[in-house]
């Protein structure tokens, strides 16, 4: 029998990803009507590295003013260029787009695990790939809008205001981006404020795809910049993903405007083990449900549900593999976890861990060592919770699990829906009858069958209650930028 892999001993050697090849500006500005321009406030903010606390280059701070310039660029083009262009001329760009980006992944790979912390093989194997499958899936769109949207006449909405996180820094822009260009809109895009990197790359091969100036424009900024887009008068949509606080704020603040919206927001979701499950393959799906990109996931499995007659077998295998996760350098391909992105969001994720210990839970980390410098959070369990502990409750936002044991079906299905959000949920049982009744009966926009955290262009994705509303992804995430 082989010996449990908490007793092996692993020779580690490291292997670095070259930073040879990437091209960084010290400073970026504003990307306007294809130009590269100052902010009017002269203002800039430096982005860093999570994993080593160095600076990568200072980011231009959008106030107002830029935004209304911004939003009066992407008027212009809506209006003289872009809603007068074929639907087959449209996808022509957005395909160049996406091949440029393609021959660029392992620049986007390495400036996106450097700026954001997430280990590069998920920024080379999920991020990037499916940032440009978007781009290719929605090209592919942009001819066929009647086709989408039988007996209907299908119109572009005009001007699209986009805020994104830092957790998917490409490819939430992807997400958005893609399928309001191939609807007809035009857009004006705010990264989040660590990790605005990648998508100022992107505006580079915006502007050498020949892409007509204005339809993209790319503001940088903090909160304020993403309010002014909110608060622009001459914005015909505003797609959002990001916390449920802030959420609320821009519902209250586009109410009584004619602004259309989709708000894509936390999630505390379940992951949900049953006893004829294949155990193995259900630790690795736990593991990369809650452990992969840091947790730092909005659909992240965060609440475990395991059958109480296996849940001490599952707990058991949970920890041995947990012991050989190496958390390090976000640019070694041997990285399983990498960096958390910013200071605050490490001590949010610390706050939670006292606040589980307080709470009476009964906690366990890996014994791995983490670096000394930079952002780091060891993977944590926590046994012994209940339903009304705040870990069970609050989304975390990093590599911390919360686990239960269930008897009933019923009795989980209650569990698993007894939380504000509803964003995903998995499932993992041998039976095909069970993951259909739960899928008709956990309120969650995106339910996973022995599998967790898969994506695709053309599936939907997005969330019930305090998870937001609206879809991205597939032919839904197309009707969403279209009257
Ligand atoms: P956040 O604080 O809500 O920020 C999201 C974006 O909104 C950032 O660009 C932020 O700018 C901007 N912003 C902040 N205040 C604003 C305001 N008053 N008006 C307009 N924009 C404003 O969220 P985060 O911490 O970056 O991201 C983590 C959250 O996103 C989690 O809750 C996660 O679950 C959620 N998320 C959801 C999905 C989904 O599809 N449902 C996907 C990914 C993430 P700054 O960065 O400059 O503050
Ligand atoms: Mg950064």
């Amino acid at each position: 029998m082989a010996k449990p892999t908490d007793t092996l001993e692993w020779n580690y050697s490291p292997s670095l990803e070259s930073t040879n090849h990437i091209r960084l500006k010290q400073q970026y500005g504003l990307f306007i009507n294809n130009e590269w321009v100052a902010p009017s406030s002269k203002k800039y903010f430096s982005s860093t590295n999570p994993a080593t606390e160095e600076v990568l280059a200072e980011i231009a701070w959008a106030n107002e003013a830029d935004v209304d310039n911004a939003v009066k660029a992407a008027r212009k083009a809506y209006e003289t260029v872009w809603s007068k262009l074929s639907g087959a001329e449209r996808g022509k760009y957005i395909y160049r787009i996406a091949r440029m980006m393609q021959e660029r992944a392992r620049e986007f790979a390495v400036i996106e695990s450097m700026d954001c912390g997430k280990p590069i093989r998920e920024s080379r194997d999920v991020d990037v790939p499916l940032a440009c499958n978007h781009f290719f899936y929605y090209a592919g769109w942009a001819d066929k809008l009647a086709y989408a949207m039988p007996h209907k006449k299908p119109e572009a909405l005009g001007v699209a205001g986009q805020i994104i996180p830092w957790n998917f820094p490409l490819l939430m822009a992807a997400w958005k981006i893609a399928p309001a260009l191939a609807a007809g809109n035009t857009v004006v895009l705010k990264p989040a404020e660590t990790t605005s990197l990648t998508a100022l790359k992107l505006a580079e091969i915006i502007k050498d795809s020949g892409l007509p100036p204005g339809v993209v424009n790319i503001v940088t900024g903090h909160g304020d910049t993403g309010a002014a887009i909110v608060n622009h008068p001459d914005i015909d949509k505003i797609a959002f993903t990001g916390s449920t606080n802030v959420g609320k704020i821009i519902q209250r603040a586009i109410a009584g405007t004619n602004k259309k919206s989709t708000l894509e927001l936390g999630g505390k979701s379940a992951n949900i083990i049953f006893d004829d499950a294949p155990i193995d393959q259900a630790v690795e799906g736990i593991v990369n449900g809650i452990f992969f990109n840091q947790g730092h996931v909005c659909c992240a499995g965060s609440r475990l549900f395991v059958q109480e007659n296996v849940a001490d077998l599952v707990i058991k295998k949970l920890k041995a593999r947990m012991e050989s996760l190496y958390v390090g350098n976000p640019l070694d391909k041997n990285t399983d976890i990498g960096a958390i992105n910013s200071k605050e969001q490490l001590e949010t994720i610390e706050k939670y861990i006292r606040l589980g210990k307080e709470e009476g839970a009964a906690i366990y980390q890996s014994a791995c060592e983490i670096p000394s410098k930079g952002y780091f959070c060891r993977p944590t369990l926590f046994t012994e919770v209940s339903q009304s502990h705040r870990i069970t409750q609050e989304e975390i936002f990093g590599p911390v699990l919360t686990i239960q044991t269930f008897r009933t079906i019923d009795e989980v299905i209650q569990k698993a829906n007894n939380t504000p959000f509803g964003l995903a949920a998995g499932v993992w049982t041998d039976k095909g009858s069970r993951i259909f009744n739960l899928t008709t009966k956990l309120k969650a926009g995106v339910v996973w069958a022995n599998t967790y955290n898969k994506f695709d262009p053309t599936s939907p994705f997005g969330g019930y209650k305090e998870s937001g509303f609206g879809r991205e992804g597939g032919l839904h995430g197309l009707g969403a930028y279209l009257k």
